[in-house]
């Protein structure tokens, strides 16, 4: 059964650096009509079981469309699908489309009651070397009128390793952390994409991102300081405190049932993982002619499927049953941990985790 449903809101009021989201700037669709055609993908699932627990709006910039369409967007996607489970709603927002409290009143009233802020650095210097369009005040002033507003559960995703950050750069940033009411924080490292302006950038030998050792030493840092605040590193790049998990991304790193609406957007139902299309024109003509807009898809089964499960479950602090796991390698034995009945990879494993995840992935693959 279906748990939880991804919608991609792909507007964005410019296009940042580093990002290789989905986002367009002034795409030729106007608000409604997109929503319109998410409730149309909606209907081309109905042979499907979905009782959603989670709702997630990602970007894009989601809260680039007004509550009043969300509100209509939420009653007509009630009549589609039952939403009476629902526990988590999280909508992603810029600290800079934040100037007035009422709109994020209206979004709690709605039922939103979980909100993502895409801060990336509380420094003058990080935000600007990031590309980003906002200023620190902004990200606490917005963070500040989101709890006023009575919304319990913030996150704020956070952006390190950028060009010309230091270790002590870090550590001041996380210092400022501890007197904010955020449930959840993440984390993520900078990686130059190639088709991002920060990637090309990197690849012409223009930009100086932290070598290997720092950025090891700048995640081991990260990871100290949160949980010093109080938070648990429960994922490779997210912390919560007590109680305030991701349940939305708890469904990914389970390797449960979720689907995705929305241009670019993925799912994973039954043993298939599939994909829409990134282009908006063939996601409409598709939808228009009563087709899902897929054009990417896999089925997993055996050692693929059972990769795959590991592949998102490892990335968890609650990782695997020890009889789950394979014979490992030994070059990246020492990257793991066992505890009790469960493994899982340490915090270096989890900074390598993609180096250690090939290295399984040849060990059960036999590649
Ligand atoms: S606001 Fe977010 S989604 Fe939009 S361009 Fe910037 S990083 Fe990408």
């Amino acid at each position: 059964m279906v748990e939880s449903l991804y919608i991609h809101i792909p507007f964005c009021s410019y296009k940042c650096p580093y990002c290789d989201f989905l986002s367009l700037v002034n795409p030729h669709i106007d608000h409604w009509s997109y929503l319109e055609l998410l409730l149309r993908e909606l209907e081309l699932y109905q042979d499907i079981e979905i009782e959603p627990k989670t709702l997630y709006l990602g970007g894009g910039t989601p809260s680039l469309i007004s509550p009043k369409l969300y509100k209509r967007f939420l009653e007509e996607m009630s009549k589609r699908v039952n939403l009476s489970s629902v526990e988590e709603v999280t909508i992603e927002c810029n600290p800079e489309n934040y100037s007035f409290d009422d709109l994020l009143m209206l979004l709690r009233d709605i039922g939103f009651n979980r909100i993502s802020f895409g801060v990336q650095s509380l420094r003058e210097e990080g935000l600007r070397a990031l590309g980003r369009a906002h200023s620190p005040e902004d990200a606490l002033r917005a963070i500040e009128l989101a709890h006023r507003a009575g919304f319990e559960n913030i996150n704020a995703d956070f952006i390190f390793g950028y060009h010309g950050q230091t270790l002590s750069d870090l550590e001041l940033e996380l210092k400022l952390l501890d007197e904010l009411p955020l449930m959840h924080l993440s984390f993520y490292l900078l990686t130059p994409y190639e088709d991002t302006q920060i990637g090309k950038l990197y690849s012409m030998g223009l930009l100086n991102l932290p070598d290997g050792d720092t950025v090891a030493d700048m995640y081991e840092l990260v990871c100290e300081r949160l949980e010093a605040l109080g938070y648990e590193h429960y994922e490779i790049s997210n912390f919560a405190r007590p109680g305030f998990r991701c349940k939305h991304n708890l469904v990914y790193w389970d390797h449960r049932e979720f689907l995705g609406l929305g241009v670019s957007s993925w799912s994973f139902i039954g043993s298939v993982r599939f994909g829409n299309t990134r282009n908006l024109q063939i996601y409409t003509n598709a939808l228009k002619e009563g087709r899902r807009p897929v054009e990417y898809g896999e089925v997993l089964y055996g050692e693929e499927a059972y990769y795959d499960y590991l592949f998102v479950k490892l990335r968890t602090k609650d990782g695997v049953r020890l009889e789950e796991l394979p014979p490992l390698p030994e070059d990246i034995l020492h990257l793991f941990e066992i505890e009790g009945e469960r493994a899982r990879l340490s915090r270096r494993g989890m900074l390598l985790f993609n180096e250690v995840m090939l290295r399984l992935r040849d060990s059960i693959l036999k590649v």
